[in-house]
């Protein structure tokens, strides 16, 4: 099999580990979205890595979905609203064996991707890295963190770790990869909603704790009824304990809606309605949030979906 790694999305996440890989010389293709995008890459001539003690470049070479060249593994790094459509347009260069290391946060890309690539391993990434893009094709290395890696239908781990921990990509597998992703959405949606909705940083729901605390009650019980119950445990706390150490921070919401970007709304606050919706399960108070997030984008004219 190919050891080369496609990297779908020249964003935060994609640059990240495409430089993190090239830099310990492995195979690092990236895929751009259009003619543009790949003009505007090549007019660059590399991707930038700044880090707080040094800032580096990587000549990656690029190219556009409709090159010919078969893909065995491919890191998706698009927002969860892209993946399924990008996995569709690529469908006809997946390898028979081919492996999709999906880094979308939230829940229901990672089915509507296995939709379009059945044939395709997908396996789920929960990732706490923190990077953003600084400028078009330079991104920042902004927090350390750790990444996830698992698949909820086989738990056999891949051949290619190891290139992870040569290339510096703090990674573990795990057996158990739905909870974390489950717990993580959790979080989420008692934080990210409530910080638009308030406008303030993390830190400022410490004056709407009571808030906070219905919703994690709420999603406590929701994690429990879709077989989720460790990633139900002692929710409230963690959710306080991530308040209070983010407390300066702006969620990652709260950022896309403050610089008029798409949020992934569907596929947090949205996916967990839907499923309790399914289990028949009211939950009001998240419900109500829900409803209130999506008032609030549609009245900035941001998708709500
Ligand atoms: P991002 O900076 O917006 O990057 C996504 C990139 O994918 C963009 O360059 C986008 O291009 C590109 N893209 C979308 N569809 C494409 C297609 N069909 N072909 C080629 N490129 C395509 O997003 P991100 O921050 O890296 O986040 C990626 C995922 O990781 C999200 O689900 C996010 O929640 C999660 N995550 C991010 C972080 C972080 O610190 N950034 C941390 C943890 C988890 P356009 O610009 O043209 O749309």
């Amino acid at each position: 099999m190919s050891s080369t790694w496609h990297i779908l999305g020249a964003g935060s996440l994609g640059s990240l580990w495409a430089c993190r890989l090239a830099r310990a010389g492995k195979a690092v293709r990236l895929i751009l979205r259009d003619q543009r995008a790949l003009d505007a890459y090549q007019a660059a001539g590399h991707l930038t890595l700044i880090e707080p003690d040094q800032c580096s470049h990587y000549a990656v070479p690029a190219q556009l979905a409709a090159h010919t060249a078969p893909i065995h593994r491919l890191l998706l790094a698009c927002k969860a609203y892209d993946a399924a459509p990008a996995i569709a347009a690529l469908a006809p260069r997946l390898a028979a064996n081919a492996e999709l290391i999906l880094l979308q946060n939230g829940l229901g890309s990672q089915d509507e991707v296995a939709e379009q690539a059945p044939a395709a391993r997908c396996i789920s990434a929960s990732s706490t890295e923190g990077a953003y893009l600084q400028a078009p094709f330079a991104v920042r290395f902004a927090g350390q963190g750790f990444n996830w890696l698992g698949d909820p239908l086989n738990p056999t781990p891949p051949a290619w770790l190891d290139d992870l921990s040569e290339a510096g990509i703090p990674a573990q597998w795990t057996v158990d990869i739905l909870p974390r992703l489950w717990r993580k959405l959790a979080l989420n949606c008692a934080i990210n909603p409530l910080t638009v909705l308030h406008d303030c940083s993390n830190g400022g729901l410490l004056g709407h704790l009571a808030e906070v605390e219905r919703l994690c009650e709420e999603l406590a019980q929701l994690l429990q009824r879709c077989g989720q119950p460790t990633a139900a445990q002692n929710l409230a706390d963690e959710v306080q304990r991530v308040i209070l150490a983010t407390a300066a921070n702006y969620s990652s919401m709260y950022q896309d809606v403050r610089a008029a970007r798409r949020t992934e709304i569907h596929y947090l606050l949205g996916h967990a309605c839907r499923c309790a919706a399914r289990h028949q399960l009211p939950l009001p108070h998240l419900e109500h949030l829900h409803q209130r997030l999506v008032d609030s984008l549609r009245a900035r004219g941001l998708p709500c979906d």
